[in-house]
């Protein structure tokens, strides 16, 4: 006989049929608790689904708990992304939480774990694993003999925004570049390096370098709390080696994956004692808060289709958030959130940002050119 509750919860599915592959997933982290003892935290997954924050509950696509892997992100974010990215799709990942709840953990993970490559249970992040998994599914296919020869291409850039300027992590001396948007040339970063890769070692390059460039600052939750926006961009470029072979679809696609880390949002970082800090935590606030605007207006659904009335240009985040946001994009959000009962008004903010973003309409198209 079925528990009570697994009862319910299985109406509840009947109901709310899930949808494994949204325009627009949103799933929750949270971090280990870390020397924290109980009691000490209000936060508890409740199902598969949902969290209980402070006795009130909220649903996304997925929770993970704190003794979640990276191996697990990756399985239900990473995986359906490389597929999706290889079939012509754009595609994105967001980070968003609070300082210290496990962003770019959860991005990135540690440099030493993307040298020493795959292994399911280590600390290796999101975006090395999905380089790792695209680039073979990219060698199965060259070395597929059954006729579908397909050549790919591919570039990535990595960018920082920061006090409302993008720089260049791959050239550092590039502090403040434009954002060209318009209907003739399309939309890309001005003169922002591009580098091709052909293999996973040639990415893990590219990411060691860039976030070693990134700017961090000092605040007082966190000594290396990260400062800026940071966005690492993969361009794939698709095409059949003859035309007349058996190639699936259309003969050439263009997507870009686009995987952005954001900048802690806490309001602590106005607090802090030197000056320059000041104008960070102002410039963080004002790219947030647009931010958070951009998706209530999204949510709210009366923009669709007309891009004019959409506040993209408001901050330079926002702006480069254009496709992903409303836009043609796959989108994931990643909310992290730490389960201290110190964070719950971060905790409550991240989650309430979140259910909105969830609410957005996405209309993937796959680019075909
Ligand atoms: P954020 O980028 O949101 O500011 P970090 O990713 O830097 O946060 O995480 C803060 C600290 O917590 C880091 O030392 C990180 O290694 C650790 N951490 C975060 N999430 C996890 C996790 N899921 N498992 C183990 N350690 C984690
Ligand atoms: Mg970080």
């Amino acid at each position: 006989i079925p528990h009570v509750d697994e009862l319910t919860s299985s109406e509840v599915h009947k109901k709310v049929p899930e949808d494994p592959d949204p325009p627009v997933k949103v799933v929750v982290r949270i971090r280990p608790a870390k020397g924290l003892g109980i009691g000490d935290t209000s936060v508890s997954k409740v199902s598969k689904n949902s969290l209980s924050v402070s006795e009130r509950n909220y649903t996304f696509d997925t929770v993970f708990d704190s003794d979640s892997t990276q191996g697990d992100i990756y399985q239900l974010v990473g995986a359906p992304l490389v597929k999706d990215a290889l079939s012509g799709y754009n595609t994105s990942i967001l980070a968003y939480g609070q300082t210290g709840s496990g962003k770019s953990y959860t991005m990135w993970g540690p440099p030493s774990a993307m040298v020493e490559g795959p292994s399911v249970t280590g600390p290796q992040g999101i975006v090395p694993r999905i380089f790792q998994n695209l680039f073979s599914e990219i060698q199965k296919e060259q070395g597929n003999s059954d006729g579908k020869m397909i050549n790919y291409q591919c570039r990535c850039s990595f960018l920082e925004v920061y006090d409302e300027k993008i720089g260049d992590l791959l050239d550092p001396t590039q502090r403040d570049l434009e954002i060209k948007d318009d209907a003739k040339n399309g939309f890309y970063v001005e003169n922002l390096t591009e580098e091709y890769v052909t293999c996973y070692e040639d990415v893990t390059q590219i990411l060691i370098k860039g976030l070693s460039n990134r700017k961090t600052g000092t605040t007082r939750i966190n000594s290396k709390s990260s400062r800026s926006h940071i966005m690492f961009t993969c361009i794939i470029e698709s095409w059949c080696k003859e035309s007349s072979s058996k190639c699936f679809g259309s003969s050439s696609k263009i997507s870009r994956i686009s995987l952005v880390d954001l900048a802690g949002f806490e309001r602590n970082v106005l607090d802090d004692a030197s000056r320059q800090h000041v104008k960070e935590g102002k410039c963080i606030k004002k790219s947030t808060s647009q931010l958070g605007r951009l998706v209530n207006i999204l949510a709210e659904g009366s923009q669709s289709g007309k891009s004019d009335e959409v506040p993209y240009r408001s901050s330079r985040l926002t702006h480069l958030l254009r496709e992903s946001f409303g836009g043609n994009a796959k989108l994931s959000i990643i909310c992290t959130i730490s389960p201290d009962n110190k964070s719950s008004s971060e905790t409550v903010s991240t989650l309430r940002f979140g259910q909105r973003a969830k609410l957005m309409k996405n209309e993937p198209v796959v680019n075909e050119i």
